[in-house]
């Protein structure tokens, strides 16, 4: 009588896909060949998890199984009475897909010496939201680990270069290869040959160089910008890390950001409000001359189009928000207060809002909108 699949894996009927690929993943590595050299009863519990899973993990298969049980698979190709069903390569074949690639593979050895890569440096930069508005090329000091002059390296003979050992197991199924990365070398393929007296023990110095940033126009504080091969470098036949540049951005001294948008916190005097005035703002591209009209209404935002921060895909820019503040003088000279107060019974005076002067909730309704 043969065993049920589910109770091969340990799992119970209504166990998920994942649940069944972890079983699996278990049993595989627990009953391995190269775990257990000339055990044939792990050898058995081997390809039975195996067979249990090629079945579990189809739902064709597995609606078919838990219809009929082993009966289904009876016949031609089936997996009914023995195990004759799956070779040894038919199960590793599987594994790419349970344990990723690079376990031990049938007979692989593929691949060949990997490139080894430098580590990444990371540096800050901190930006102006003007340099940030128009783009900026910024130009940094790093200290990065180079290979020392005169260093020199050879062909590593644990693996003759390959990067990575091969290891061979003999299991009743005959000669099993599998491959890992070669201990001496770490995979690089070469070791040291001449050290220089200054170099560290894989051959490598500091050095100072200056790196050139292009930052385009639009970054985000926090953002990442990544310069290839600027990086440390690495012993042997390498390519370097990158380096990676964070933003940072440094605060405004009269403009906040938000998002695209800029905005601008405008005072203006009492008498400017009522006679009306131009004014200069320093707005990230340069100066900016606004038009207030006589009579203009403390809380009033002017929307200067296109000149906020530019997007950082390249569609267009922000606006520059314009908040009107009007400035309420605190101490008054004689005349003038006898003039204010003059003003208290004058019509002229008395807020009459119109429909136009929005209330600010409104304003700010719009400016979301
Ligand atoms: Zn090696």
């Amino acid at each position: 009588m043969k065993k049920d699949f589910y109770e091969i894996l340990g799992v119970s009927k209504s166990a998920s896909e994942a649940e069944i690929k972890k079983a699996y993943r278990k049993k595989a590595i627990e009953f391995h060949p190269d775990k257990n050299p000339d055990n044939p009863a792990a050898e058995e519990q081997f390809k039975l998890a195996a067979e249990a899973y090629e079945v579990l993990s189809d739902p064709q298969k597995k609606a078919k199984y838990d219809q009929y049980g082993h009966q289904a698979f009876d016949g031609a190709g089936g997996y009914g009475g023995g195990h004759g069903g799956m070779n040894m390569d038919d199960i590793f074949s599987q594994f790419g897909d349970i344990f990723g690639g690079g376990f031990g593979g049938f007979g692989g050895g593929g691949g060949g010496p990997r490139r080894a890569k430098g580590s990444n440096m990371r540096i800050k930069v901190k930006l102006t939201l003007e340099e940030i508005a128009n783009g900026v090329e910024k130009k940094v000091k790093v200290k990065r680990k180079v290979q020392a002059p005169g260093v020199s390296y050879k062909t590593c003979s644990t693996c003759n270069g390959q990067g990575q050992v091969m290891r061979v197991t003999n299991t009743i199924l005959g000669r099993m290869q599998s491959a890992s990365t070669c201990p001496s070398c770490g995979g690089s393929g070469q070791i040291l040959d001449k050290k220089p007296n200054n170099a560290d023990a894989q051959g490598m110095i500091l050095e100072d160089e200056t790196v050139s940033i292009k930052i385009p126009a639009g970054v985000v504080d926090g953002m990442q910008l990544k310069v290839s091969g600027k990086g440390n470098d690495a012993p042997g036949n390498s390519i370097p890390g990158d380096l990676i540049v964070a933003i940072e951005e440094l605060e405004h001294e009269f403009l906040k950001r938000e998002g695209e948008n800029l905005h601008y916190d405008l005072y203006i005097s009492f008498a400017e409000a009522v006679l009306g005035i131009s004014k200069d703002i320093e707005a990230v591209n340069g100066k900016v001359r606004i038009k207030l009209e006589e009579g203009i209404q403390s809380g009033k935002i002017l929307r200067l189009k296109g000149k906020g921060i530019p997007s950082i895909n390249g569609y267009g820019s922000g606006d520059l928000l314009v908040h009107v503040n009007v400035w309420t003088p605190k101490t008054l000279t004689k005349e003038q207060k006898q003039f204010f107060e003059n003003a208290l019974n004058d019509d002229n005076f008395t807020p009459h809002p119109e429909k136009s002067d929005k209330s600010f909730f409104e304003k700010v309704k719009d400016m979301f909108s």
